[in-house]
């Protein structure tokens, strides 16, 4: 005879990801609300930026969105699964061989070059295609050179999009990048336009256009860093207690012996690291709340474990088995980004694999 194993409940994981889908949707009206009388769209690449695209996209799509952006194609086959109707774009562009998925799977490939464009004019059936057109990024789109020699693709285009490159900064690139997409649209075939990505909806109603293409605020992260986030949070991440000790004076916490201690101090263990997407560089600059107090990372962040300072948090709330907050809504994504030397965007598109995931809302 032998008992099912069966995995350990939320009660009991080691360490949870909650994922507040309603949140999520939130974030989207508040975009949406911005950008009226033009639409908004929903930037769902790389898993809906780590959170779950399986289940972000459906929650959108019920709020009314209808448009969906990927990175690559079997993202867009993925989202494709959970939203028979929506529209899907992929902005990485229409590869050689893969126009019969996109036909397959009614997808809206962005067109980077002439050649996509050539390839979808004879390949497309006649189908919608987006024209991207680079106004500065140097990076993916039409450069600005190729933009007059499109003339008429033989597809309908379902519109001309660029990117911002500084999007977050107050810069004159922004306007300088404005103008170029005027110039290449006056140069196109007539089309709605989208420009906007999170942090441009907030330049203001003339980098609007018809299509905004937030991702980034959807998740909660600040599309306006050095002012208030207008956005709510969306995940809280939490992690187990393992093990505390009292380590006196003189000692050293963690690989390399980083950290030397000043006084005696009272170290909880906790069941995540940098295997977890908690990245290395918060050793010993990292922070997290314990038991309502904010305690530092001392040491090294070691791939299964990270050691917390806990000496001036309440040790009945800090216990082995109690849950540390790492992510929340007073330690944010931007906070831990910020203590890591990064970004809100790579910190939720690192969460890793291991964490025991809940969706609420
Ligand atoms: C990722 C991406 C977006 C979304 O950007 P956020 O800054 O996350 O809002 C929009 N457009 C393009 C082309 C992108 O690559």
């Amino acid at each position: 005879m032998s008992r099912a194993i069966t995995f350990p409940a939320t009660a009991d994981a080691a360490s949870i990801l909650e994922i507040d889908l309603g949140a999520i949707v939130d974030n989207w009206r508040l975009l949406a609300a911005r950008v009226a009388p033009g639409l908004c769209a929903a930037v769902v690449k790389a898993d809906a930026y780590g959170l779950g695209a399986a289940k972000v996209a459906p929650a959108l799509a019920a709020a009314g969105c209808r448009t969906f952006f990927v990175a690559q194609l079997d993202e867009a086959l993925a989202v494709r699964a959970v939203l028979p109707q929506a529209e899907i774009a992929v902005l990485n562009g229409l590869l050689a061989g893969t126009s019969r998925v996109f036909l397959d799977a009614r997808l809206t490939p962005v067109l980077n070059d002439l050649a996509q464009i050539e390839r979808w004019r004879r390949k497309g059936q006649a189908r919608p295609a987006i024209l991207h057109v680079d106004t500065g990024m140097n990076r993916l789109g039409l450069p600005m050179a190729d933009v007059a020699r499109v003339g008429d693709p033989g597809f309908p285009v379902r519109a001309v999009m660029s990117h911002l490159a500084c999007a977050e900064d107050a810069t004159p690139m922004n306007e300088a990048q404005r103008q170029r997409f005027e110039a290449a649209r006056a140069l196109l075939p007539a089309a709605s336009a989208s420009f906007a990505n999170s942090s441009g909806i907030f330049l203001g109603a003339p980098y609007h256009y018809e299509l905004a293409r937030p991702g980034v605020a959807l998740y909660g992260v600040n599309p306006t860093p050095g002012q208030p986030n207008p956005m709510r949070p969306t995940v809280r991440l939490l992690a187990r207690v393992l093990q505390l000790r009292e380590a006196a004076a003189g000692e050293t916490v963690g690989y390399g012996a980083t950290f030397g201690l000043e006084r005696p101090t009272r170290i909880a263990t906790i069941a995540a690291g940098y295997a977890d997407g908690l990245l290395r560089s918060l050793s010993n600059r990292g922070r997290a709340l314990a038991g309502g107090t904010t305690v530092p990372i001392v040491g090294r962040v070691s791939m299964d474990l990270i050691t917390l300072d806990v000496t001036a948090a309440d040790p009945a709330a800090v216990e082995p088995g109690s849950l540390v907050e790492l992510i929340g809504s007073t330690h944010t994504v931007d906070d831990l980004a910020a203590e890591a030397g990064t970004i809100g965007y790579e910190i939720l598109t690192s969460l890793g694999r291991r964490y025991h995931r809940v969706w609420r809302g």
